[in-house]
């Protein structure tokens, strides 16, 4: 995120507006996966909501589209990384720069490995709300309100906590604010220096022992060095991009914060710089599908196995009718044990009924088990493994595999079994943090770089 992007964004987004471009239209429409909140007490935080500073700026917003045009092309590669659900506890300096850390490290690899930019975006920074499948969650003999993250209510399990309650939204937007300021210290500041990145990462390649890995961080070290005997100014690339992005998934958090451009006069949801739609709520005349359709941003949308070509385009009519390279991402999670059958028929459909669309990877929500131990868990085998066949189906079609969508975090958990420490169902309970999903933990987010980076080489 480079500060010399200084185009602003009018504050305050009138309501004649909003009626006059439809952005209220969604309150007409069936909106899935909304929490039970008072009424009264959420006017009140919209309100409220409506009058605070942009996350984000609109010209950001293009780049990032104008990025994503790159990587659909072929001419750059996205990562998209994260929480399953970010916690407000969860936002410490440690914990975000080691997140940060992580996807620098990955880029790094994976920079060299594709010979093209990679596009850095975090779901950071405003991923606080979960679909879920239960709206509320028995133990013994308690039943309570399920839990759907802090920008709705408390995980503890007690009716207090359990509650809902709309103001947590205003703790999720200043949550947001911090998490972001320090993400722009931390990839502006010279914390994001290419040579000290690549340090870690030969660390990492070392204490694994694998030939494999350090090989490639060899040929990094090399490349690195030949860059430096040219006369690369290292200096000059101490300050990387990096985006924000979330799961549009709370309509009055995303409504609230959407403004007008005062350049160009056109919306854009200032809460985050990309927003996709998830698998439970694109329903293609629902209201998550009607709001994203109206605002500038970058839009990804989740697709399930069970995806046809029809829905699909259905979407690229809705979400992108201009065809405007960079706007619409087809994020594709199918399982490691369905993506060789079903993505072929959806990728090959969408191009041929004239789809242009960016196609990424998520190689986790196809793959979640529930372990003996009765973890949610991920198979590392099994999350590679969809990586893999990602690039196969692609290879097969000539299309383009344009990215990555993984969760993650900086730090040593235990939640996805296997990696090269060999986590196993015993292990999880050692450090199983994730309120939501299993995350990748440091050393197999890494691993998982150097293993789709042999798969880059050789595209
Ligand atoms: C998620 O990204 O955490 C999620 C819930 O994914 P999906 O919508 O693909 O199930
Ligand atoms: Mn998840």
């Amino acid at each position: 995120m480079s500060t010399d992007l200084g185009a602003s964004t009018d504050l305050a987004a009138s309501t004649d507006l909003a009626a006059s471009t439809g952005l209220d239209r969604w309150e007409t429409l069936d909106a899935k996966h909304q929490p039970p909140w008072d009424p009264v007490e959420l006017a009140a935080v919209r309100a409220e909501l409506s009058a605070v500073p942009p996350l984000v700026f609109a010209g950001e917003v293009d780049l990032l589209r104008s990025r994503l045009a790159q990587a659909a092309a072929g001419h750059a590669f996205v990562l998209q990384a994260g929480d399953c659900a970010e916690t407000f506890a969860g936002a410490t300096a440690d914990g975000i720069r080691a997140r940060l850390r992580t996807i620098l490290q990955m880029a790094v690899t994976l920079t060299y490995a594709a010979s093209t930019p990679v596009v850095k975006i975090g779901r950071m920074a405003g991923q606080f709300a979960k679909p879920r499948s239960s709206d509320v969650e028995t133990r013994d003999d308690v039943t309570l309100p399920v839990y759907r993250g802090d920008a709705v209510n408390g995980f503890a399990f007690t009716p207090e906590a359990r509650a809902v309650d709309p103001y947590r939204l205003v703790r999720a937007y200043n949550t947001s604010t911090a998490t972001l300021n320090l993400v722009r210290a931390f990839t502006t500041g010279g914390d994001a220096d290419l040579r000290e990145v690549h340090t870690w990462n030969s660390g990492f390649a070392a204490s694994t022992g694998s030939v494999r890995y350090e090989r490639l961080a060899t040929e990094i070290e090399r490349a690195i060095g030949f860059m430096g005997a040219a006369g690369a100014d290292f200096e000059a690339i101490r300050t990387v991009e990096f985006f924000s992005s979330h799961e549009a998934l709370l309509l009055p958090y995303e409504a609230a914060l959407t403004r007008t451009d005062s350049r160009t006069g056109r919306p854009y949801d200032t809460s985050a710089h990309m927003l996709w739609i998830g698998e439970r709520t694109r329903g293609l005349d629902d209201a998550h599908v009607d709001l994203l359709s109206r605002v500038r941003n970058p839009v990804g949308v989740k697709l399930g196995p069970t995806t046809t070509v029809d829905q699909a385009m259905g979407y690229v009519e809705k979400l992108d009718p201009d065809r405007e390279p960079g706007r619409l991402t087809f994020i594709s999670r199918m399982g490691a044990g369905a993506i060789r059958d079903v993505l072929p028929g959806l990728v090959s459909g969408v191009e041929a009924a004239g789809g242009q669309v960016l196609w990424t990877c998520d190689p986790m929500h196809g793959n979640t088990i529930s372990s003996p131990s009765g973890y949610k868990t991920r198979r590392f085998d099994d999350v590679i493994d969809e990586v893999r066949g990602f690039f196969e189906v692609h290879a097969a079609l000539g299309t383009v595999p344009g990215g990555l969508h993984v969760e993650l975090t900086g730090d040593d958990v235990t939640e996805i079994l296997g990696g090269h420490g060999k986590i196993l169902d015993a292990d999880l309970a050692t450090r199983y943090d994730s309120l939501c999903d299993p995350r990748l933990n440091h050393q197999q987010s890494l691993e998982m770089a150097f293993l789709v980076a042999e798969m880059l080489q050789q595209r």
